[in-house]
């Protein structure tokens, strides 16, 4: 079994000559953790990780990995564990040959080189597949032969950038689960890196959200969906419906917000959220699927009338786009075979209850 360590990121700022790629970031990582650093292109992620990996010097700052501050070490130096988009299998060498490298590389007697890489072959349900070479492997195994490569030799951490960019939808999805329940049976501390929103939440005990090489909100995945910090993190993950509105009453549980003259929006109080809120302008954060067609006013604690203008069948659900009878447009996510409603035009009551929505900070008038 690998101990993972843990890894603190400390006001850690990298210039690429003027530019200002990584912003004061400060980020912990506990040890077994699974943290995703999650952001749109160019957004400073691969570079954060080329800064815990050695591969660039950072302008300020320092990383530390079981209290030990290695920002000075270099790369071979840090022993850590890599899985990139391109980091391809040595097309020569066998299976198990591609396993054995960084441990022949560490000269590890010949013994424990074949015990450890029989481990780690059953390990990723390879055990069979020892002596194939690359190109007799499907793109998920040699995936999972290049993750066996990257933790062979117990590294303190792990590094995962963009590592299913290659793949096709369906085998991504198959595969973030298997890197998932291998990290977890392994243990090790992991960093990884993505573009994709899902992604980030099937796999990560912590999303890291980054924007201008600015950390947004670090959280675990189900307070990221549900209570984002801020607009960015809102509408960078999952749909999301933003309505804007003034605190004019805050009590112990719940928070009134209101939208227009002739409704307001009922919403659950967080901790976070201090008397200080009244009288401030705010977005309300619902999300279309915590929306539901309300047979009458008494069923939800929020219900507002509204027109259909459009209705979309994405499979599952249908996305049924509408205009609130105060101007606002409001996207409910039905299911499917709850979901009659054809063509647009028709007055429906749309409903929430207070614990399915949030507020966030108007940043345009705060
Ligand atoms: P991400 O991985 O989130 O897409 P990167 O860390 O690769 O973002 O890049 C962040 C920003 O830094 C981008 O604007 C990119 O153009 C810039 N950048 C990255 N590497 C270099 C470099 N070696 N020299 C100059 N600018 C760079
Ligand atoms: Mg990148």
């Amino acid at each position: 079994m690998v101990i993972g360590n843990s890894l603190s990121i400390v006001n850690a700022t990298k210039y690429y000559k003027k530019f200002k790629a990584v912003d004061d970031v400060n980020l912990t990582v506990n040890q077994g953790e699974f943290l995703t650093i999650l952001g749109p292109s160019g957004s400073g992620k691969t570079s954060l990780l080329k800064l815990i990996a050695g591969f660039e010097q950072l302008s300020n700052g320092s990383i530390v990995l079981n209290d030990v501050d290695i920002s000075k070490k270099k790369p071979y130096e840090r022993e850590i564990g890599m899985l990139f988009q391109n980091y391809a299998l040595f097309p020569h060498m066998t299976v198990f040959d591609n396993i054995a490298y960084p441990l022949r590389l560490r000269k590890f007697p010949k013994e424990v080189i074949k015990q450890k890489v029989e481990t780690i072959l059953k390990l990723i349900h390879l055990e069979q597949f020892g002596s194939r070479y690359p190109e007799q492997l499907s793109g998920g195994q040699q995936q999972r032969v290049a993750l066996a490569r990257a933790i062979v030799f117990n590294p303190p951490l792990l590094l995962l950038d963009e590592p299913l960019g290659a793949l096709d939808k369906q085998l991504r999805k198959q595969m973030q689960l298997e890197i998932k329940h291998i990290q977890k049976q392994v243990g090790i501390t992991t960093v990884s890196v993505t573009h994709d929103q899902e992604e980030a939440l099937t796999m990560s005990d912590k999303i890291c959200v980054m924007n201008n090489g600015k950390v947004e909100q670090i959280d675990t995945p189900e307070n990221i969906y549900k209570h984002p910090k801020n607009r960015f993190v809102a509408e960078f993950i999952g749909e999301i419906n933003l309505i804007k509105g003034n605190v004019v009453n805050v009590s112990e549980e719940n928070v009134k917000v209101k939208v227009h003259d002739s409704f307001i929006a009922d919403v659950e109080r967080i901790k976070d959220f201090g008397i200080e809120v009244k009288n401030q302008s705010m977005l309300i954060a619902l999300r279309p699927e915590n929306i539901q067609i309300a047979r009458d006013l008494s069923q939800f604690q929020n219900t507002i009338q509204a027109k259909i203008i459009e209705t979309i069948y994405v499979g599952e659900a249908v996305n049924i786009k509408t205009v609130t009878e105060t101007g606002e447009e409001i996207t409910a996510k039905i299911p499917a075979h709850m979901s009659d409603l054809s063509g647009s035009g028709r007055d429906i009551l749309l409903g929430w209850n207070s614990k399915d929505a949030c507020l966030i900070q108007d940043e345009k008038t705060a």
